[in-house]
Formats: C-alpha cells, sequence, structure tokens
C-alpha cells in the first residue's frame, strides 16, 4: 500500500519535501528520487521513526522514515522516506517498477497539491 494511503500520512505530510531532478523527464526504471522530510517537533519525528508500514515490493513490515547516514556511517539529523527495505535488509527492493511507481505516485500527488502547500511553521518555543 502506498504511504498516501496511509493514515499517518497526513499527520506528516506537511513535511515531505519532494524533489524533481532533471532525471524525471527520462523515463528510467532505476531512477530512485529521494524524498527528504522537513525537520518536524520531536514527538512527531519519533513518532515517524517508529512507524511501520509493508514494503510496496515484497510485503515486510519496515521503517519507511529513515534518518540520513552520513559520511562516518552515523546518523544525521536529516530524514528521508523510503517505500521500501532500506539496502542492508533486502537489496532488490528498492529498484524495480513497484518502488519506482510509489515515488511516482508521490510526486504527482505532490505536483497536484503544490499551491495549497506552503511549509510547516516553525514552532514557537514557549518553555
Ligand atoms: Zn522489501
Amino acid at each position: 500500500m502506498s504511504i498516501l494511503n496511509e493514515p499517518f500520512f497526513k499527520k506528516v505530510e506537511d513535511y515531505f519535501n519532494v524533489h524533481t531532478y532533471k532525471a524525471d523527464r527520462v523515463d528510467k526504471v532505476e531512477l530512485r528520487p529521494w524524498i527528504d522530510m522537513f525537520r518536524m517537533p520531536p514527538d512527531l519525528e519519533r513518532e515517524a521513526l517508529d512507524f511501520t508500514k509493508a514494503c510496496v515490493k515484497c510485503g515486510d513490515t519496515m521503517h519507511p522514515f529513515r534518518m540520513r547516514k552520513g559520511k562516518n556511517g552515523r546518523f544525521t539529523k536529516s530524514m528521508y522516506y523510503a517505500a521500501t527495505c532500506s539496502q542492508d535488509d533486502n537489496k532488490t527492493c528498492s529498484k524495480g517498477p513497484l518502488a519506482h511507481k510509489e515515488y511516482k505516485a508521490i510526486t504527482t500527488y505532490f505536483k497536484k497539491e503544490k499551491g495549497k502547500r506552503r511549509p510547516p511553521t516553525k514552532q514557537l518555543m514557549l518553555f
């Protein structure tokens, strides 16, 4: 199932930062756009990292919201969305038409939503 159909999507949709690459114009199946997430409030960030769904390819339960690893192998503060198992778990999942279809669906969704969207407002620190 696409993340677009998950109830949790509504909670995090404003944080999706979908990039469009020039290569999008070339219809290559290997194309795997990265979908970054804007910085979330800590509670929501934790919820996103705990959130699980089925891999669009193999159906295994996995964590679609992950922290990017830096060059030193440590996790950074930048989160991204992945439609499939991580490369470490199952190398073949991220390749192929099903993963591509999911990224395409998300890209299309946000293209349509464009104009209605605004970047998430920074939360005021009250305490
Ligand atoms: Zn998988």
